[in-house]
């Protein structure tokens, strides 16, 4: 009984963004971070460990660097992070990061009651594409936002949060499931944990590893076969500062109504 946890080290958009000349993030020179709502997924994981008993199995697609990221995540209960890592795989859009990550889980080996968790968005690609994709990838069913999963045998009650409600699905395992920010908050890494992280061993899969699955091919992985080119980046021009009204109640809701209708909006 496993987990499979997909987790993205991404640059901390927090603090001061480097942009490169060609208008590509500067990744080497800003500090990096766990992608926020991979923590959630971890997070669940983890949850259903404590009850249940599975394995958790974190996975980043990323350079060498991203080691004492899963170091952490191993430091907060995970069980097992493979690095799937190697110059073939590198300039991989998420066409081809997701197909890289699908055959290095598959790989692994998925049983009747795995489940692969994703984060629902990564901040920097800010797609949300990787998670669905490996889901099509391994012919599995997926459930993207998922604000809280219940497990009765090897059927999973997900509460899929919407902008305008929820939807709450049941899903045979194995599956594959996005979590958001609300369905929990992250726990930190214990002491012993911290001690033991370096002591595990890291699983790498790097491409030889990988090269004999079907779906790895050298046409549709990295930069080379990857569908998605980037045509143009850019940084979009600062909104001005708006303009405030002053005044009571009234009189503001009087003027914002005639500016309103200055412009034609109502
Ligand atoms: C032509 C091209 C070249 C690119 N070259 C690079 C490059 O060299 N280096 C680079 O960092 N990015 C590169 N990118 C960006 C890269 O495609 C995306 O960052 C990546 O595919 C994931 O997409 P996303 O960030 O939108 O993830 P999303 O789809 O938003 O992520 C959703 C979830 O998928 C999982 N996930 C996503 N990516 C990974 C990962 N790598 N490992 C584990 N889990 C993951 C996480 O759980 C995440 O929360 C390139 C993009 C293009 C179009």
């Amino acid at each position: 009984m496993k987990i499979f946890v997909t987790v993205k080290q991404v640059p901390d958009t927090s603090g001061k963004v480097a942009v490169k000349a060609d208008g590509t993030l500067d990744r080497a020179s800003m500090q990096t971070i766990t992608n926020p709502d991979d923590l959630n997924a971890v997070e669940a994981a983890l949850t259903l460990k404590d009850e249940y008993g599975y394995k958790v199995v974190a996975f980043c697609m990323g350079p060498p660097p991203a080691e004492p990221m899963l170091r952490e995540l191993i430091a907060m209960g995970v069980d097992e992070a493979v690095l799937i890592s190697g110059r073939e795989f590198g300039g991989s859009d998420t066409y081809a990061t997701s197909q890289i990550i699908a055959a290095a889980i598959d790989h692994y080996g998925i049983e009747e009651d795995d489940i692969i968790l994703a984060g629902r968005q990564a901040i920097d690609g800010d797609t949300a594409q990787v998670g669905p994709q490996i889901a099509e990838k391994l012919g599995l069913p997926q459930i993207t936002y998922a604000g809280d999963i219940k497990k009765e045998g090897n059927t999973l009650t997900v509460k899929r949060i919407l902008e305008d409600g929820y939807m709450m699905i049941k899903v045979q395992t194995p599956c594959m499931i996005t979590c958001i920010k609300e369905l929990n908050t992250p726990r930190y890494m214990t002491v012993s944990g911290v001690l033991g992280a370096w002591e595990k061993p890291l699983t790498i899969y790097d491409y030889p590893t990988l090269q004999d699955h079907p779906l790895i091919d050298k046409s549709t992985i990295g930069l080379k076969g990857s569908p998605t080119n980037i045509y143009k980046s850019f940084t979009p021009p600062q909104k001005g500062v708006g303009t405030m009204l002053k005044g009571d109640g009234k009189d503001t809701t009087n003027e914002l109504a005639s500016i309103l209708a200055a412009k034609h909006i109502i």
